[in-house]
């Protein structure tokens, strides 16, 4: 296991001007508690509120971080309404979320995330790799097939950048419904994730945990023996229950 820990937010789309106090309110945080020192805290913000929080706020505890990047080759061009790696890159923007299955079920391929996944590494982004089954196909014991086609389609051809990728194992079915896996699921899951990343493409992946993380459910979630964090979209919009999940988990 990777030994710092990762709490990753996913805005998704929500957050206007006046919700920047949430980050504020987080940063000052971490600020005060000096015992986090193991911790990496990442907002993937929507593109308007990242200028902002570039233009209005010094950040130094959080990292900032998209949700998706273009798929177009060329950095800039004639692409209305796309935003290249590159622009991020020049927002000082370290991270990027890409494949996450709400873009994937309207229509983002896994072509489009290898190709993103390349694109986003060679500006110097970390990715967020989003994988994770259905509910028919949990039903259907194809969990682990599932996540390992999607980790072999979207990494083949990105073999030089993985010590830049992070993966969340996100099980769609549990994305926003408030339920979460069993634990000993959790634990076969993430042995099986890893151990495959590591026969296939010999690295020792930093694997997360994503779909109604929230401070009821961390003393479950953080006995995830494999587990490196987590990626957390509802409960990351409110600095107070952002900050109970940190709480809870180093409780
Ligand atoms: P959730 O979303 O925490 O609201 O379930 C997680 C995600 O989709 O990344």
């Amino acid at each position: 296991m990777h030994s710092k820990k990762y709490f990753i937010a996913n805005w998704k789309m929500n957050g206007l001007k006046k919700d920047l106090i949430q980050i504020s309110n987080i940063e000052n945080f971490f600020k005060k508690k000096i015992n986090f020192h193991n911790l990496l805290c990442v907002f993937c913000l929507p593109y308007t509120i990242l200028g902002l929080v570039v233009a209005k706020l010094k950040l130094r505890k959080i990292k900032i971080g998209a949700q998706d990047v273009s798929s177009k080759s060329s950095n800039h061009g004639a692409y209305t309404g796309q935003i290249s790696s590159k622009m991020l890159k020049d927002l000082n923007c370290k991270f990027t979320i890409i494949g996450h299955s709400e873009n994937r079920q309207i229509g983002e391929t896994d072509n489009d995330i290898s190709i993103k996944i390349g694109l986003a590494v060679e500006n110097n982004l970390t990715v967020i790799l989003c994988i994770g089954e259905n509910l028919k196909e949990y039903k259907n014991n194809q969990s682990f097939s599932k996540v390992k086609r999607q980790l072999y389609l979207n990494l083949k051809k990105n073999k030089k950048y993985l010590n830049k990728v992070i993966i969340a194992y996100e099980p769609i079915w549990s994305i926003g419904t408030g339920i979460i896996p069993q634990t000993d699921y959790l634990n076969e899951i993430f042995y099986k994730i890893k151990k495959y990343l590591k026969k296939e493409f010999n690295v020792d992946a930093i694997l997360l945990y994503g779909g109604s993380v929230s401070s009821k459910n961390m003393h479950q979630l953080k006995n995830i023996h494999l587990c490196d964090g987590f990626l957390i979209g509802g409960a990351s919009l409110k600095s107070k229950n952002f900050i109970d999940i940190i709480k809870k988990y180093y409780s």
